[in-house]
């Protein structure tokens, strides 16, 4: 093969939800050459992955690189964060809750360094995503979330929203927006929206399926390609003309900056791993947006239609100096009892389940690597629930008292026969908080693991312009270079954060 075979103007490492878009919006010029290295297969013409409400079949499955966390003292150690292992990464896997990050959170980028990143000039970037954004469907919303909703904006006095991404809120409570096609539950994911259309079409443009990037290829400071391993096990060298861009996610992303000796000089050192640029912030302030589980048996089984199963939600402001939200609830239409059974607590045959979650946390984690082996998958230590104040914990224990507020008002109450978890008995402070972090679960949001910062900032990774410092070539773009967790769900923030990263890439190669 000539030497020139694997030679692009971008290399794009991984193609999942920022992926995506970075590598469409590249190739709309046909002159400019853009390699997508995805570890995972097509989801083209795959109806397991592309029905959003069969979105739970893919947890711990083959296309689910399923990380596991480490011990976790005041938390549940028995998390499992999924992972997308296929074409549109997480958003070909998740529930496609579409939000528009509040101003309050740009705002706050923008005020850890960030700059560019303020709302106002953020806003642009969501007029320009391509994915179908609508409310859940008048067919999909079923007749107890929409007492949900009535009860809780009854019991809290939130109001009710339609159309969360219309004007930003401190609090309310509705059906979400989704990205989907609601006449056939089909996904409006990154690949869906920003790669089928063009796949086939775009010469420029060439997607390395089911290859795994495990180091990248450095001259020096600059970033010149990366090391890949194909579907084959055949192991080539991928190399970027103008740049490499990583999209790995916010755990794979700093897993091969750390893999390539780029990370903690000591940590580094310790596995024996060649160090190339002593950067302190790679795999530090791991950010996740952790919930509880209040679980009810309701009299028989409840109507079929949905979208996803969790169509509705509520926020809370119980702070009103917050800027936002500060406690959330996602309302499931099934009993989720996943964490509460390894307690002794057993699964109603028809149920439902409230899901205190937290907005804005305090605790904050850690990504580390514990062998220098590409192959071994790294240790993700969130650290849940252990800010100073206890903010974390706290809010979980608030929510399960709200949430029964909520499950006490009708038309919700009529539904529900009784509490299965944690149960009535539960009631005094420690207890609930207890029992909310011991069955604490996770809505897969990983983020911060490379976040973005002032050039100054000893431990940001990359600058505002997304490029990682002391380096050249080489730029991040997903969840992993948010400075802060949004207080909504984050794909659409992912979404806009790769949008803004095409204008910046497509500045400095003029
Ligand atoms: C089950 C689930 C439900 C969720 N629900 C929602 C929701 O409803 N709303 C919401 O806003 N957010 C939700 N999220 C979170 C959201 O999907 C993610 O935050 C977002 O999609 C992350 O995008 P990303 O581009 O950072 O990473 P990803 O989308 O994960 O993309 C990373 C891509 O890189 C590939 N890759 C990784 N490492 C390598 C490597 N070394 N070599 C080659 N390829 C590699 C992966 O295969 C993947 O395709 C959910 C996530 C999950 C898992």
């Amino acid at each position: 093969m000539p030497e020139n075979a694997h030679v692009y103007d971008y290399v794009v490492i991984g193609g999942g939800t920022a992926g995506s878009v970075i590598a469409s919006r590249l190739t709309e010029n046909p002159d400019t050459t853009v390699a997508v290295i995805e570890g995972g297969p097509s989801d083209v013409g795959r109806d397991d992955v592309l029905t959003l409400r069969r979105w739970m079949g893919l947890l711990g499955g083959e296309l689910d690189y399923d990380y596991p966390t480490t011990e976790q003292p005041r938390g549940n150690s028995h998390i499992r964060h999924s992972r997308a292992r296929v074409l549109g990464g997480c958003s070909s896997h998740n529930t496609l809750i579409a939000f528009k990050p509040l101003p309050s959170d740009f705002d706050e980028w923008e005020a850890a360094g960030a700059e560019g990143w303020d709302a106002a000039s953020m806003e642009a970037y969501y007029a320009r995503l391509l994915n179908n954004i609508v409310p859940v469907d008048e067919k999909d919303r079923n007749a107890i979330a929409r007492d949900f909703v009535d009860a809780a904006r009854q019991a809290t006095g939130v109001p009710r929203i339609e159309g969360f991404n219309e004007k930003p809120f401190d609090d309310g409570v509705g059906f979400f927006d989704l990205a989907y096609h609601p006449e056939t539950n089909k996904r409006s994911s990154a690949s869906v929206a920003y790669l089928h259309p063009v796949m086939d079409e775009r010469p420029n443009l060439t997607i390395l399926l089911e290859t795994w990037a495990y180091r990248l290829e450095l001259d020096g400071a600059r970033a010149e390609g990366v090391h890949v391993r194909t579907k084959d096990g055949e192991e080539i060298l991928v190399r970027a003309r103008r740049e490499v861009v990583l999209c790995a996610g916010a755990v794979d992303s700093p897993r091969l900056l750390l893999h390539s000796g780029i990370g903690p000089k000591a940590d580094l050192d310790a596995l024996g791993i060649p160090v190339v640029l002593d950067l302190p912030g790679v795999g530090e302030n791991l950010l996740d947006h952790p919930e509880s589980v209040i679980v009810w048996e309701t009299h028989g089984p409840l109507p079929e239609n949905s979208a996803m199963d969790s169509d509705a939600g509520l926020f809370v402001r119980r702070d009103p100096g917050h800027p936002g939200p500060d406690l959330m609830f996602h309302f499931y239409q099934v009993p989720f009892t996943d964490n509460p059974e390894r307690l002794g607590y057993e699964r109603p045959p028809h149920g439902v389940s409230m899901t205190p979650n937290i907005p804005k946390p305090k605790s904050r984690g850690r990504l580390y690597l514990e062998s220098a082996d590409p192959s071994v998958k790294p240790a993700l230590d969130f650290r849940y629930f252990t800010d100073e104040d206890d903010h974390d914990g706290r809010t979980l224990v608030d929510g399960i008292r709200i949430a029964r507020e909520i499950a006490k008002t009708e038309p919700l109450a009529g539904w529900l026969k009784r509490e299965v978890a944690p149960g009535p008995d539960i009631t005094g402070d420690e207890e609930l908080s207890e029992y909310a972090r011991k069955v604490a679960h996770t809505v897969y949001h990983p983020a911060g693991t490379c976040r973005m910062g002032a050039e100054d900032d000893e431990l940001a990774v990359v600058d505002p312009r997304l490029r990682i410092r002391g380096l050249d070539g080489i730029r991040i773009a997903d969840a992993s270079v948010f400075p802060t967790m949004p207080a909504v769900n984050p794909m659409i923030g992912v979404l806009m954060v790769a949008e803004k990263a095409v204008d910046l890439i497509g500045d400095d190669a003029r």
